[in-house]
């Protein structure tokens, strides 16, 4: 762990950093000690895409979809990219098993791709319309978070 400067208000200027897939605190301290112009660290922020734990075993049962906006969704969002394109992803996401993708994507380039990455992005309107296909197939494995 690199040194930190204490800050003369707010010492270690502790803060938890939480889950952006999640939303919930992980299990770790973020000390910042002294910020520019002496600034108080939040309580509570998300300071990276790296997931909790939790979310790291559903994101390895299977293909990780990430819904991603591009352009100006992805500036009004105001987060930072998840890519070099410029995806900003909305914070929903799914596992889905890698059978779906072996039978349902035509693309052989594409879909070799994926099952090699282990997750894709997806638009919002292609995310919705794969999430109301897989709530109607019993054998699709979804967990919606
Ligand atoms: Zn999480």
């Amino acid at each position: 762990m690199s040194e930190i400067k204490l800050s003369k208000k707010h010492g270690f200027n502790p803060s938890i950093p939480v889950c952006f897939w999640c939303g919930k605190e992980k299990n770790e301290i973020a000390l910042f000690g002294e910020l520019p112009k002496d600034k108080e660290a939040p309580m509570k922020a998300v300071y990276d895409y790296t997931p909790c734990r939790e979310c790291q075993k559903k994101m390895a049962q299977g293909i990780l979809v990430i819904e991603a906006v591009l352009g100006t969704e992805a500036v009004k969002l105001g987060n930072p990219p998840i890519d070099k394109l410029g995806s900003v992803p909305t914070g929903r996401w799914l596992v889905m098993t890698r059978q779906y993708f072996e039978d349902n994507v035509d693309d052989e380039d594409l879909k070799q791709r994926i099952l090699k990455a282990g997750k894709t992005l997806m638009d919002p309107a292609t995310f919705t319309q794969i999430v109301e296909q897989a709530k109607s197939l019993q054998n699709s494995k979804v967990s919606l978070d």
